[in-house]
């Protein structure tokens, strides 16, 4: 067998250990470019909101000064959204550490699913005046579940729904339930997942860079979290996308009895 020289290291003989150190290495690779990507994201998704919070508290303050009460309240007002987007950031890098280290805890209690969506659903309104959320298909639905956690997932997929549609602004989400478990679909009309990448987004860190994404903000944690609340839950997430056409995200959970 002739010797093949691999990264300036030469195997002879061994085959599966060439493949192998081939393999460990692309992905080891693949793994720091993207913690090079995700630090240099992180530090413009932490400025970004902070620059924002900076000039609309320095403009509250010249109101206040001329006693324009009611501009300075609208210029406070606007300093809710990047609280909250720095908010959600904090969490999800705290959550993506506790979910490395296995130590991310839930706290189970009855959820009523409906008020929780109906809650979820007004919040991302809130935020996102000018897209609309069909909710479709209420069932009364009552699971032992961690409902932080639980709101968390829908907010995420909710979220991503708004985020990677820029155009079409209507999203929905479908309910349904059987007898042993509740299934929730959120439909979007985007920008669409290539086939090849369903797998992928739930993997840490792993965001699609293509032109039409790249002025959108995240850091790709949030499927990966929301794969993982999902999975503790008994339950299973899978998507159904196409590119310039939108994508699903199915959420079916087990209706577990409390005894
Ligand atoms: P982030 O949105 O921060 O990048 P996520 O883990 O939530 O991270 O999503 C991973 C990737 O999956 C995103 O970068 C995006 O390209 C893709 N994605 C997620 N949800 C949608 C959606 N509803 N439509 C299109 N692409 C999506």
């Amino acid at each position: 067998r002739l010797p093949v020289l691999v990264g300036g290291v030469i195997f002879q003989d061994q085959p599966w250990q060439m493949v192998s150190f081939v393999l460990d290495n692309s992905a080891r690779k693949e793994l720091e470019q993207r913690k090079d990507a995700f630090i240099s994201m992180a530090s413009h998704e932490l400025r970004n909101p902070l620059t924002t919070m900076k000039m609309q508290t320095q403009l509250v303050r010249k109101r206040l000064e001329k006693q324009s009460q009611h501009e300075a309240a609208t210029a406070l007002s606007r300093v809710e959204g990047p609280v909250k987007q720095l908010e959600r950031l904090i969490r999800e890098l705290l959550d993506v550490s506790k979910i490395q280290a296995g130590r991310l805890e839930y706290v189970r209690e009855q959820v009523d699913l409906n008020e929780l969506l109906r809650e979820v659903t007004a919040t991302i309104h809130h935020l996102h005046p000018s897209y609309t959320i069909l909710e479709r298909g209420a069932v009364e639905v009552s699971l032992l579940a961690d409902r932080d956690r639980l709101g968390q997932v829908f907010t995420n997929l909710l979220s991503n729904a708004i985020k990677y549609s820029p155009d079409v602004r209507t999203v929905e989400m479908d309910l349904s339930a059987s007898d042993d478990a509740v299934t929730i679909c959120v439909h979007d009309h985007g920008l669409g997942i290539p086939r090849e990448l369903h797998d992928k987004i739930f993997e840490r860190f792993y965001r699609v860079a293509d032109s039409k994404r790249k002025a959108i903000p995240g850091l790709g944690m949030g499927l990966y979290i929301v794969a993982e609340i999902v999975k503790h839950h008994g339950g299973t997430i899978t998507v159904d996308s196409a590119v310039g056409k939108g994508s699903t995200f199915t959420v079916t959970l087990p209706l577990m009895k409390d005894d």
